[in-house]
């Protein structure tokens, strides 16, 4: 063999011993990347659209394609939520769940149901006595469908993303126990969605010894103090809060105990009634967050808790505190939003007797 053969021969075994170690080192990383980052395939990441509908709750979870709403608003929300689907080309609904009874969860469902056609729709009851829950029958019905009342430990697939149904895990005389809670799991990231589900059913759930830990937490009851205790808080430690309330509501919701639960917690609070439509966006590790409007105002601001509004009736020209029973039976319309004591006085309105504002 010619000294000039046996060069390029060795050249040869060169180049083939340097794939073969790339390939090996290929391998490796691959298969580790592949161990600690369970990204789902697909690729599309998932979407979930935190619908402003005001004092109520509407989300649409869209994947791959597939989507998800998890209520709808109150009936008065129908054509807004008609056209939210509608400008996400979600006319096909793989899932539709009505958290609980309550019109603000289940009033806008008609709407949808008007726009897309839907497989499954779950509903904690399959009867309820209210007009609203009788739309909601009846526009099932008209697409031959009816309501299922899931279980706890149910799961399914929305395109590539997991959900879990962890709740209710008892029967309930409150309508707002009875919420359907679930987890939806995409990747490494997650999002728990609990309706109005009150504290003591919270603590059911955690002794039933579901996995509530998520990313996103859409905070129970539009943020009332009667929901997301210290110790559910703790076991979820959401990384992101979205709360769905509206503005000026005549519950003082969310309450300045929840929202300095929250700085406790040390999680990044994000609210319909300041930012309108809020989108928490996964590709499978990471959430990011676009919101309608004012993406960067101070949501849950220290020194909060000392911003008192006061509720007014424009025709008895009384005002009262925002928890105080006649604030809560002003009719709607009647309503007047004071942000501080001195405007009320100002604008002719007197104190309540009763709640002494
Ligand atoms: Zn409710
Ligand atoms: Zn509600």
């Amino acid at each position: 063999m010619s000294r000039k053969r046996q060069k390029q021969q060795s050249g040869w075994v060169l180049v083939f011993l340097f794939i073969m170690l790339f390939l090996a080192v290929a391998y490796v990383l691959f298969n580790r990347q592949e161990q600690s980052a369970p990204v789902p395939a697909g690729e599309g990441g998932l979407e979930v659209h935190f619908i402003d509908v005001g004092q109520a709750d509407a989300a649409l979870v869209i994947c791959d394609g597939h989507y998800m709403l998890i209520d709808g608003g109150n009936a008065e929300d129908s054509d807004l939520v008609y056209a939210y689907l509608e400008r996400h080309g979600a006319n096909h609904l793989d899932y539709m769940v009505a958290s609980h009874a309550h019109e603000d969860h289940i009033g806008g469902l008609s709407g949808a149901l008007n726009y897309a056609k839907v497989d499954t729709a779950l509903c904690p009851v399959t009867e309820y006595n209210s007009k609203v829950f009788q739309n909601l029958v009846k526009y099932l019905e008209g697409q031959g469908k009816s309501l299922t009342v899931p279980e706890p430990g149910d799961r399914f697939e929305l395109g590539s993303a997991q959900v879990e149904i962890l709740g209710p895990v008892q029967e309930y005389d409150d309508t707002n126990d009875t919420s359907i809670v679930l987890r939806i799991d995409y990747g490494e990231t997650s999002f728990l969605f609990t309706g109005d589900m009150e504290t003591g059913a919270e603590g059911d759930l955690l002794d039933s010894g579901a996995d509530v830990r998520a990313t996103v937490l859409k905070a129970g009851h539009h943020g009332s103090d009667t929901s997301t205790g210290y110790r559910f808080l703790r076991e979820v430690s959401p990384r992101y809060t979205v709360i769905s309330v509206g503005e000026g509501n005549k519950y003082g919701h969310p309450s300045d105990e929840v929202l300095s639960r929250f700085r406790d917690a040390g999680t990044e609070v994000y609210r319909t009634d300041m930012q309108g439509h809020i989108i928490a966006e996964s590709d499978g590790k990471t959430v990011t967050f676009r919101t309608e409007k004012e993406a960067d105002t101070a949501t849950n601001p220290t020194g909060n808790s000392t911003l008192q509004t006061y509720i007014g009736n424009a025709s008895s020209k009384k005002f009262h505190l925002p928890d105080c029973t006649s604030a809560k039976n002003i009719q709607e319309d009647k309503q007047v939003v004071f942000y501080s004591r001195l405007q009320a006085v100002l604008e002719d309105y007197e104190p309540c007797g009763r709640c002494k504002p």
